[in-house]
């Protein structure tokens, strides 16, 4: 195996402490949280304690000043246990980055201590019935009102912490006439009137996980809920594209954590296994599928690493993000479904951690942004057209 140079000592104590947290606060909880559709809010609150949420962000505004890394080491954790109930990456490595990077300064002193403490859930509403990929297609509207506040209309769907949520960052048009030129992001709270949420949906995987609709009737959402003030009015699709390589990335790291921990239980279990008096492991078939899923992993491995060097660096570009999005997410479905087969029947067993990362794995390949759009947005940095 190639070792890996991405962290230091202190990363890898770090994961020791995160990791023995997951053991305590939510390997003993999750089963129970898949059942019951949410993941109690203790685990939030519990994680802010512990200074869990939001480390990258400034001490100023409540987190550790911490790198990336300490994200990337959580995310490794949480998918490596199969916890694909807990929100922790998009919370404090999707929704507190806006805030940070686009925010005003009262912005940033209201919502980012608030965020990193668990006293507030954050969750980010870009998808709609009508619009996914298609983001400019967005219906949701903001229109301005006399006294500078906007009133917000539309409904929101597939929002990862959408029930739990306090603070929503909205994609909205606040010039519908002007496509994505007219699009900004507005902070929602979740005790402004008119604004609802809808039912948890039921999904294939990611039993834990609160995903909701929700629905905006005639909110105000005062101007200085406007991320970024004035000066960001419509210009929320760039602040948007700017995210995108990291939060790609993110997905990219999650998909080969639990790839790995996939072949891990499944070379365990292997040579546990008998059938006709030998383990499962004896089996050419079984040594061959599971080096070649080990190879493909490394590979995947050692280019996600590099795309955090260079995230860390700041030179990640979207269409390598997009790259490693596509590229380890489908290959994570496919890990997860030669080790389901190697479990046999045991693999389609809800008990079994095998069969709970398959069902999760799925939905890697189409959010984010589709697979199919990335490898849009692939070609097109290679010169190819396309609409
Ligand atoms: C569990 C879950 C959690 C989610 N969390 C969030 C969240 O927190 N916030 C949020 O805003 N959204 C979230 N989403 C929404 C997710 O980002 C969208 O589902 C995704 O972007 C796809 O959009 P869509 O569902 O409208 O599919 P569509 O856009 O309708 O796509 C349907 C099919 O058409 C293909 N397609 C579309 N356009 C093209 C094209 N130009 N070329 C080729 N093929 C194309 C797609 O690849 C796909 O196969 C989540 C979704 C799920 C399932």
């Amino acid at each position: 195996m190639i070792d890996r140079t991405l962290f230091t000592s202190d990363h890898e104590a770090f994961r020791d402490a995160f990791r023995k947290f997951c053991d305590k606060e939510i390997a003993p909880f999750h089963e129970a949280w898949e059942e019951q559709g949410y993941v109690d809010r203790t685990v939030w609150e519990k994680a802010g304690a512990h200074g869990f949420l939001c480390m990258t962000m400034p001490e100023a505004y409540g987190g550790s000043s911490a790198d990336k890394l300490y994200s990337v080491v959580q995310m490794e954790e949480l998918a490596r246990g199969g916890y694909s109930g807990i929100g922790y990456s998009l919370h404090s490595e999707i929704v507190a980055p806006y805030i940070l990077h686009y925010g005003t300064e009262a912005q940033k002193l209201t919502y980012l201590p608030k965020l990193a403490s668990g006293e507030m859930i954050g969750a980010i509403a870009m998808s709609e019935p009508a619009a996914g990929s298609d983001l400019q297609g967005v219906k949701t509207t903001a229109i301005k009102q006399g006294d500078g506040s906007y009133l917000l209309n539309g409904s929101k769907t597939f929002i990862t912490n959408g029930w739990h949520a306090d603070l929503v960052v909205v994609v909205a048009k606040t010039n519908p006439a002007a496509g994505a030129k007219g699009t900004s992001l507005l902070l929602v709270e979740r005790d402004m009137p008119g604004f609802t949420v809808g039912k948890r949906l039921k999904k294939l995987g990611l039993k834990a996980q609160d995903t909701s609709e929700l629905f905006f009737s005639d909110v105000a959402v005062p101007a200085a809920n406007l991320l970024g003030g004035e000066a960001h009015e419509n210009r929320g699709f760039i602040c948007l594209m700017e995210q995108l390589p990291w939060e790609r990335l993110q997905i990219a790291i999650t998909a080969v954590a639990s790839a790995q921990a996939a072949i891990d239980w499944t070379v365990a279990y292997v040579k546990e296994r008998k059938v006709f008096g030998q383990p499962v492991a004896s089996y050419q078939n079984t040594r061959y599928t599971l080096a070649e899923l080990q190879t493909q992993v490394q590979v995947a491995r050692v280019f996600v690493d590099k795309c955090t060097e260079l995230l860390a660096g700041d030179t990640l570009d979207t269409a390598t993000a997009s790259m490693a999005k596509y590229w380890t997410t489908d290959l994570q479905c496919k890990v997860m479904d030669e080790c389901v087969q190697l479990f046999g029947g045991y693999g389609y067993m809800w008990e079994y951690p095998i069969t709970r990362a398959y069902a999760d794995a799925r939905v890697q390949r189409i959010y984010g942004g589709t697979n199919e759009i990335m490898k849009e947005v692939i070609s097109r940095a290679m010169g190819l057209g396309g609409k």
